[in-house]
């Protein structure tokens, strides 16, 4: 079984769950390693209600710790980040990078602008849109993540479809790009199983998208996006199935932002 590197704690307002029962859930689902990576800070504060204040990461490190201490060598409890993608953020995300030793930081677009558009509050800002330009933007925003070279792994590759609002035809005009940056980046995608749980039904990224990484060699990881300790590890099986469908045959692992692999 893969690990689950993308997981949250209740420091970001909208995760349940202590981290004892976090890591009893991993070793009951058979994870190989548990990471966790909370939304990150993000000035200038507050910036929205949906992360940890930077005041709050001593208060994340010792949560971690709480983790390590109940694990106690049963299974690795890795450390990291889940970044917001912000025109300008380079230097911030640069900043957090060298706060501590992390396993891996993963980036992660949820704004267009000034539009967290994955939260639901916001869905009628979506009625308002054209969706065909929504997702040029959302994959050009994407696509510069990938370039910027400031994460190991790339969340859920297209969150934008989340609530459905889905283009027309064959969506390979959008991926290209991102594809290509991927493949000359060498950095590694996600998928998110927790996009079988919102309204699009479908996990990210799609299998489109995955069978055209995986032809160009782009590594992968399989994550929850827990918010709560039931759903560590959730639908890995399916999710192996989708990856194997691709063409995939390992996924990675990391460790103070180096990665192996590992046969699926
Ligand atoms: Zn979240
Ligand atoms: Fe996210
Ligand atoms: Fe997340
Ligand atoms: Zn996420």
């Amino acid at each position: 079984m893969p690990a689950d590197y993308h997981t949250h704690t209740p420091l970001c307002r909208h995760a349940t769950g202590e981290p004892e029962a976090f890591v009893d859930q991993a070793l009951a689902a058979g994870i190989t390693e548990y990471g966790i990576s909370d939304h990150a800070p993000q000035v200038p504060e507050p910036f929205d209600e949906w992360r940890m204040l930077d005041e709050e990461m001593p208060a994340y490190f010792e949560w971690v710790e709480r983790a390590r201490k109940h694990a106690g060598g049963r299974i690795p409890i890795r450390v990291g980040l889940e970044c917001d993608w912000l025109e300008g953020n380079e230097e911030w995300i640069a900043q957090l990078a060298a706060r501590h030793p992390w396993d891996y930081l993963i980036g992660s677009v949820h704004y267009l602008g000034d539009w967290d558009f994955d939260n639901p509050k916001w869905l009628g800002r979506w009625a308002e849109s054209d969706v065909d330009a929504v997702w040029s933007h959302y994959w050009k925003t994407y696509t510069r993540m990938i370039d910027s070279g400031l994460f190991d792994i790339m969340g859920h590759p297209d969150l934008v479809k989340k609530f459905s609002h889905i283009p027309a035809g064959d969506l390979t005009r959008f991926y290209e790009p991102a594809i290509d940056a991927l493949a000359s980046s060498g950095s590694v995608i996600e998928i998110n199983t927790a996009g079988w749980h919102k309204p699009c039904a479908e996990a990210y990224p799609a299998p489109g998208f995955l069978e055209l990484a995986c032809s160009a060699g782009v590594p992968l990881v399989i994550s929850s996006d827990s918010h709560a300790p039931s759903e560590i590890g959730r639908d890995f099986a399916k999710a192996i199935e989708w990856a194997k469908a691709a063409g995939y045959r390992e996924t990675q692992l990391f460790e103070k932002r180096k990665r192996r692999s590992e046969m699926l």
